[in-house]
């Protein structure tokens, strides 16, 4: 990636191990309430013509935040850099991003969607507004189907994937993904004091196993840093 659009700032979703609110210098209790950059799709049409290479989008949030249901504004930027032939590289957590198939399809780019687990009762506890596990997995596989380049970031992982491992790689395999980003957590103060409240921590041992079973299933694994 070599540029970052981001349609939103802060995020919904509002993911227990969340570290965008200390890498933009935002209150967690702000970053939870997503502003939308109305004027961002002009903006980009004007900064287009001097820049080359690939374009991120949802660099620090989520794109397809609940608002963008109505407010259009990624599938405007999509609009935009597919007329002008700019290759992307996007990620989310959220299926709305099925709504903008026929774009994506038509567009060169990559896919990421962040899976973290396959239990419902543990997403409500981790991502609370993000779309659940099922709806996440089955947006892979109809992103898959439809010719799009999609991968599964995997992250990061935590201790309640422990002894789910097996079922969690089956579930991706199942979507017919090819590619997997593992992402170990993340630790930083802030972040550590909320999900140690939580008992919640990063689980080396979950991510050794999914690594394994992921191969032996033929999908290939790639650190994320
Ligand atoms: S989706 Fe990403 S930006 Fe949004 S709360 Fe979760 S980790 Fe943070």
């Amino acid at each position: 990636m070599d540029y970052a659009l981001n349609p939103y700032s802060g995020c919904a979703h509002g993911c227990v191990y969340c570290y965008a609110p200390e890498v933009t210098h935002s209150k967690w209790e702000d970053w939870r309430v997503p502003k939308a950059k109305m004027n961002i799709a002009r903006r980009l049409s004007l900064e287009l013509p001097n820049i080359k290479g690939v374009i991120g989008i949802g660099t620090v949030t989520d794109p397809y935040q609940p608002a963008e249901s109505e407010l259009e504004l990624t599938r405007q930027c999509l609009r935009v850099l597919k007329e002008q032939g700019f290759r992307i590289h996007m990620h989310t957590k959220s299926d709305l991003i099925l709504r903008d198939i026929d774009l994506l399809s038509e567009m060169e780019g990559t896919v990421g969607i962040t899976v973290t687990g396959i239990c419902e009762r543990e997403s409500k506890m981790t991502e609370p507004g993000a779309p659940m596990p099922l709806r996440r997995l089955e947006t892979i596989r109809r992103l898959a189907d439809a010719g799009i380049d999609v991968y599964a970031l995997v992250g990061p992982v935590l201790n309640h994937l422990e002894g789910k491992e097996e079922a969690f790689v089956s579930a991706l395999a199942d979507t017919g993904v090819k590619l997997i980003y593992i992402d170990s957590l993340n630790s930083r103060p802030l972040l550590s004091e909320r999900l140690s409240r939580m008992r919640f921590r990063g689980s080396p041992s979950a991510e050794r196993r999914i690594k394994d079973l992921a191969q032996v299933a033929g999908i290939e694994v790639r650190p994320v840093f």
